[in-house]
């Protein structure tokens, strides 16, 4: 395959071979398994001497590409499309520790990955420790003698909060860490974490990846050693990808940069009609002067990103008015979407955190998160006015 240069041409370019149709568009490979030539060929397939298709839950021409695409533009050597983002999240750390490791994470995870080192990793022995994504002092003294990862998200949900990737994978480097990013609500089109020195970069391409809400899936990059490691692992517990949804994804890869550009553009273009309103008492947004890591977001990402936070006056209820006042925002679990999401997560994502374990990772009691869509951003704010108006 040609090396493209630039980042939209990867996305659009590589492409998997024509089958003996010469399609323009690659079809979809519905297909559980592949057939072998001959009894050598399988044998050589079977032994990793030829590289080729087995069987779906190893590997499929769909995925094959979109995992193709999504090192090319992130910069890793391999990687491994998953069902979704959560087993991209498990698979990469249950293949790579054991019983007695500990892992060394962000306070702001997202809700199933917070499970995950809360009540499934502790069964097997494998025990974590949370830092503060705003306080770099304390993360060098919380790596331990049995630490082996450092699993981070940024920016962070729904905080937005960021943290230093180049410091990040200096400190991993010194203590011999794997540095494993969720890279989810950047994409590889506003930051490419392997360039900092991370090891594995993680997806849930439920979100910007998709950018339309239709299906649920994941992806795990990185070092061709890990990943080689990885793979072991989910080959034989089966959190493979649907060709179909590798077919639906790789497409959606091909518009990402353009999808990227328009959700960056509205978000800030809201965050900046936002900051100072009357009705507010803080507007977050990565590249908003405001943001306390404005000039960190500017160096380490290529824009703000499609999510804006705000804190409504008034609180907790006053955020749940709000969101009963939308008339075009949709309400859903959900985020990266090319229709505008309103969440309040005090009352839904985060509510089963104690008021001190919210104030930890930012939430306040009237915190609205904004995934904004693709739709012209003046129906976008004036929804969001008249929702403020309308729930005083
Ligand atoms: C949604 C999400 C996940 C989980 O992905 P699913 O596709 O829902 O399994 C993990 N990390 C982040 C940051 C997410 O937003």
């Amino acid at each position: 395959m040609p090396e493209y240069k630039h980042f939209e041409t990867k996305a659009i370019r590589n492409q998997s071979e024509r089958s003996g149709y010469n399609e323009h568009s690659v079809p979809v490979y519905m297909t559980s398994s592949f057939t072998f030539e001959d009894a050598e060929q399988a044998r050589a397939l079977f032994a990793d001497e030829l590289d080729g298709n087995i069987y779906t839950r190893f590997s499929n021409p769909n995925n094959t590409e979109f995992i193709n695409k999504l090192c090319a533009m992130e910069g890793t050597e391999d990687g491994i499309a998953t069902a979704s983002g959560m087993a991209a999240m498990f698979s990469s750390m249950a293949a790579l520790l054991k019983n007695g490791d500990h892992i060394l994470a962000s306070r702001s995870v997202f809700g199933s990955t917070h499970q995950l080192f809360t009540q499934v990793f502790p069964k097997w022995g494998i025990e974590h420790t949370y830092a503060d994504i705003n306080n770099q002092d304390e993360w060098e003294d919380k790596i331990k003698p049995n630490t082996k990862m450092i699993f981070v998200e940024t920016p962070s949900n729904p905080g937005l909060d960021i943290i230093d990737l180049e410091w990040l994978g200096l400190l991993a480097k010194r203590h011999n860490l794997i540095l494993n990013v969720d890279n989810c609500f950047a994409t590889p089109y506003l930051q490419q974490p392997a360039k900092y020195g991370a090891h594995l970069v993680t997806h849930s391409a439920t979100k910007f990846i998709d950018g339309q809400g239709r299906t649920i899936a994941g992806a795990i990059l990185g070092t061709k050693e890990l990943i080689d490691e990885i793979r072991f692992f989910t080959r034989h517990t089966g959190p493979s990808l649907s060709p179909f949804n590798g077919w639906l994804l790789s497409k959606s890869l091909e518009t990402l940069a353009v999808r990227m550009d328009r959700h960056c553009d509205s978000a800030i273009r809201i965050a900046e009609y936002l900051e100072g309103h009357d009705e507010l008492e803080l507007v977050k947004y990565p590249f908003l002067g405001s943001h306390p890591q404005s000039q960190l977001a500017k160096k380490q990402m290529k824009l703000g990103g499609g999510l804006v936070s705000f804190v409504v006056t008034g609180g907790f209820d006053r955020g749940r008015k709000f969101l009963n006042s939308l008339k075009m925002m949709s309400l859903t679990a959900n985020l990266g979407d090319s229709r505008t999401i309103a969440t309040h997560p005090a009352s839904t994502t985060h509510s089963k955190l104690t008021d001190e374990e919210r104030a930890e990772v930012g939430i306040l009691p009237g915190l609205v998160r904004i995934s904004v869509g693709l739709e012209n951003v003046n129906d976008i704010l004036e929804d969001i006015e008249n929702a403020l108006r309308a729930s005083k």
